[in-house]
């Protein structure tokens, strides 16, 4: 990731919805089965609400039952970035754009094969882009 999107908060507030402002912006967590990717399974690339930025592939997107959109792998090394945080529920591993530093989600050590983590991200944070000719 080369250049990083550094907005105000009132940019912020300008250019998302409410509800991706709290997210992104505010670390919220939507309701689950409420999103619009969870079900998903359009081939395409999932990007960043707040800044484009390509996050993760279709490819790597699976059913995990939880209610979010679940992935066992960003769409790159350096798409996201993570940090532990001491919460109500204990510890979680966060998960940001590593482009805006906008909230997706967590990160839980659960997830299928190959790599045994299971991205769940919250879909007001992602925008899907469809593959050409899907
Ligand atoms: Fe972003």
């Amino acid at each position: 990731m080369s250049e990083k999107v550094e907005k105000t908060e009132q940019e912020w507030k300008d250019e998302l919805t409410p509800e991706q402002y709290r997210v992104l912006r505010e670390k919220a967590t939507e309701r689950a089965f409420t999103g619009r990717y969870h079900a998903t399974k359009d081939p395409g690339t999932y990007r960043c609400a707040g800044c484009g930025a390509e996050l993760f592939s279709s490819d790597t997107k699976y059913d995990s039952g939880t209610g979010w959109p679940s992935f066992w792998e960003p769409a790159s090394d350096d798409a996201v970035e993570t940090e532990r945080d001491w919460g109500l529920l204990g510890m979680r591993t966060e998960v940001h754009c590593a482009s805006c530093g906008g909230h997706l989600g967590h990160v839980f050590p659960d997830g299928p094969h190959p790599t045994g983590v299971r991205f769940c991200i919250n879909s007001c944070a992602l925008e899907l882009e469809p593959d050409e000719g899907s």
